[in-house]
C-alpha cells in the first residue's frame, strides 16, 4: 500500500524535477557497487566516495516510477524529513542528494548489519529482554518523530536496519518515504502502511500519529512470537482481523512471556487511538524501562552472573550485601521487583527451585539441573529452602550499589552495634542469628578477613573484604563461564558507576 497512484490516470503535469536546485553528478563524487536492497520505490546499492574511500549507502528512485506532482512532492518531503531527524541516534543519517534525469539519488549512512526483519525470521523470537531493548528504540524513533511533528506511517521490520553486523549494533530507521509532518489535532486520510502493520483508524480513513504506536505493538507483538497478531490469507482478511480480530495470547508462545509483556502489548493495540498509549508512555511502561538496568548486556546473563558472583562470596559478604540491597531505593532496585515478582509465578512472595528454573528458561538461559540448585542454594542465605525478596535483591543488585561508600558505611555499622568501630565475633554471632544463618566456621570467616590478626574486623577490613573480588569459586566460573560469554566482571561494574 504504497500511497503511489499507480494504476491512476497519470497527469500530464509532471515536473522535471524533484529537488528545487541543481546537484553535482553522483558518479563525479561517488562508485557505484553491489546492489543492497529494494524497496518499493527505490533500489539500495552500496556506494564509495571518491575523496575519501569511505562507503555509505545510496538509494534510487527511478523518476519513471514517480507519476505525478504529487508523488515528487513525497519524495522531496522523504528529504526534508530525513534532514529533519538527522539528530536522532536512531535514525539512518542523510549526507546528500544528487539527481540527474532520471533518478533521485539519496546517499545516507550505510547499514551493514541487515534488517530487523532478517533477525527476527533467522532467530525464529527474542527473550522478552532483547525485544524489550528493540522496542524501546523503535518507539524511541517515534517518539522522536511526533516530537518533531512528523508522523513516520510506514513502521515495520523491513525498515529498521541494524548498522553493523556486531552483535550489540544499533537499530536505525530508514525510509521515511510515506512520512508526513502534522500539526496536533490535525487528521489524515490517505490509506497508506503495510497490511499487517496498519492501524484501524487507517483503514477508517481517520487518523493521527497515535496510529504508528499501533505499528510498533504489531512489530513487538512479532518480536516476541515471531508472528503478526492479525492474519489472514489474503489482504481483505488481514485488514478485517484488524479491525475485529482478537489478540491470541493464548497459543505458544504466550502462556510462558510475561503478564507485564502482554499488558504493554493490549495497551499499544487498543483499537481506540485516544485510549492508546502514547510512544512517550510506552517508553515509562514499566516492562520498557526495566532494560535500563542492563543497557548493554541482555538482564537473563547479568541476572545470572550476578547469581553466580553472589555464589562465590562469604556469609559475612552477603550479610552486608543484603543490608544495603534493602536499603536502597526503589529507583536504584530498578526493575529487579518486577523481575522478582515475574519469576514468583504464585505470588507467595518467595522463589522456589522450580519457579526459578522455570524462570532462568523463559529468559533464555540453558543452565543444567545442578548449577540451578548450586544458584539457588548460594542466594537462600537463610537455609529456607526458598529465596525471598530481600535474598533475591542481595543476589541481583548490581553490585556497583554495594561498593559506594555511603552503603559500605551503613552496613559496617549495621553488625557493629555497639558502635566500637570494630565487628567482632560476639557481633557477627547475632548477625547470624538475625539473618537465620549457621554459625559455624565464623572463627574461619574472621580470620579471613581480619588482616591484622587482632581477632575483631575494622571499617577498612570490611571495606576491603567488600570490594575484593568474589573469591576463587567465582571467578573461576566467570572464566569457564558456562557459554554466557564475556558476562559482567567487575570491571565492567566500575564503568557504570
Ligand atoms: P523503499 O522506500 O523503496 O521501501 P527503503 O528506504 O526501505 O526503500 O530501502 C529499500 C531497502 O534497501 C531496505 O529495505 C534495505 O534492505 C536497503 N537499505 C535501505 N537503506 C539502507 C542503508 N542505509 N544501508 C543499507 N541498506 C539499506
Ligand atoms: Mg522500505
Amino acid at each position: 500500500m504504497k500511497k503511489s497512484s499507480a494504476g491512476a490516470p497519470s497527469k500530464p503535469t509532471k515536473p522535471a524535477w524533484v529537488l528545487p536546485y541543481k546537484t553535482q553528478d553522483l558518479r563525479t563524487l561517488y562508485t557505484i557497487g553491489q546492489k543492497l536492497g529494494q524497496g518499493q520505490f527505490g533500489t539500495t546499492f552500496l556506494c564509495t566516495d571518491k575523496a575519501t574511500g569511505h562507503n555509505y549507502a545510496c538509494k534510487s528512485i527511478p523518476k519513471r516510477k514517480l507519476f505525478c506532482k504529487e508523488d515528487y512532492d513525497d519524495v522531496w518531503r522523504e528529504i526534508q524529513i530525513m534532514h529533519h531527524l538527522s539528530e536522532h541516534p536512531n535514525v539512518v543519517r542523510i549526507r546528500g542528494t544528487y539527481e540527474d534525469p532520471v533518478f533521485v539519488h539519496l546517499v545516507m549512512e550505510l547499514c551493514e548489519g541487515g534488517e530487523l526483519f532478517d533477525r527476527i525470521v533467522q532467530r525464529g523470537h527474542y527473550s522478552e529482554r532483547e525485544a524489550a531493548k528493540l522496542i524501546k528504540t523503535i518507539v524511541g524513533v517515534v517518539e522522536g518523530c511526533h516530537s518533531l511533528g512528523v508522523m513516520h506511517r510506514d513502521l515495520k521490520p523491513e525498515n529498521f536496519l541494524f548498522d553493523t553486523t556486531a552483535e550489540d549494533a544499533a537499530l536505525k530507521a530508514t525510509d521515511f518515504g510515506l512520512s508526513v509532518f502534522y500539526k496536533p489535532g490535525e487528521t489524515f486520510s490517505d490509506v497508506v502502511g503495510s497490511p499487517y502493520y496498519v492501524a484501524p483508524e487507517v483503514l477508517c480513513k481517520h487518523y493521527g500519529p497515535e496510529a504508528d504506536v499501533w505499528s510498533a505493538g504489531v512489530i513487538l507483538y512479532i518480536l516476541l512470537s515471531g508472528v503478526p497478531p492479525f492474519w489472514a490469507e489474503t489482504e481483505t482478511g488481514i485488514f478485517r482481523q484488524i479491525l475485529q480480530g482478537k489478540l491470541d495470547f493464548e497459543s505458544e508462545p504466550w502462556p510462558c512471556i510475561s503478564e507485564t509483556a502482554k499488558e504493554l502489548l493490549r495497551k499499544m493495540l487498543d483499537r481506540n487511538p485516544k485510549k492508546r498509549l502514547t510512544a512517550h508512555e510506552v517508553l515509562s511502561h514499566p516492562w520498557v524501562v526495566d532494560d535500563r538496568m542492563a543497557p548493554d548486556k541482555p538482564l537473563d546473563s547479568a541476572v545470572l552472573s550476578r547469581l553466580k558472583q553472589f555464589s562465590a562470596m562469604n556469609k559475612l559478604k552477603k550479610m552486608a550485601l543484603r543490608v544495603i540491597a534493602e536499603g536502597l531505593s526503589e529507583e536504584e532496585i530498578g526493575g529487579l521487583r518486577e523481575l522478582f515478582k515475574m519469576i514468583d509465578t504464585d505470588n507467595s512472595g518467595t522463589i522456589t527451585f522450580d519457579e526459578l528454573k522455570d524462570g532462568l528458561k523463559r529468559v533464555g538461559s540453558e543452565l543444567m539441573e545442578s548449577e540451578i540448585r548450586d544458584l539457588m542454594n548460594a542466594a537462600d542465605i537463610d537455609n529456607s529452602g526458598t529465596i525471598d525478596y530481600g535474598e533475591f535483591l542481595a543476589a541481583t543488585v548490581h553490585l556497583n550499589k554495594l561498593e559506594r561508600e555511603e552503603n559500605l558505611v551503613s552496613a559496617f555499622s549495621f553488625f557493629d552495634k555497639d558502635k566500637s568501630g570494630y565487628i567482632t565475633i560476639d557481633e557477627l554471632q547475632q548477625a547470624c542469628k538475625e539473618f537465620g544463618l549457621s554459625e559455624a566456621h565464623l572463627d574461619d570467616m574472621i580470620k579471613e578477613i581480619d588482616q591484622d590478626n587482632d581477632g575483631q574486623i575494622d571499617y577498612g577490613e570490611f571495606a576491603a573484604m567488600m570490594r575484593k573480588g568474589n573469591g576463587g569459586i567465582g571467578r573461576r566460573t566467570m572464566r569457564n563461564n558456562l557459554n554466557l560469554g564475556d558476562v559482567l566482571g567487575i570491571p565492567d561494574m566500575r564503568l557504570t558507576n
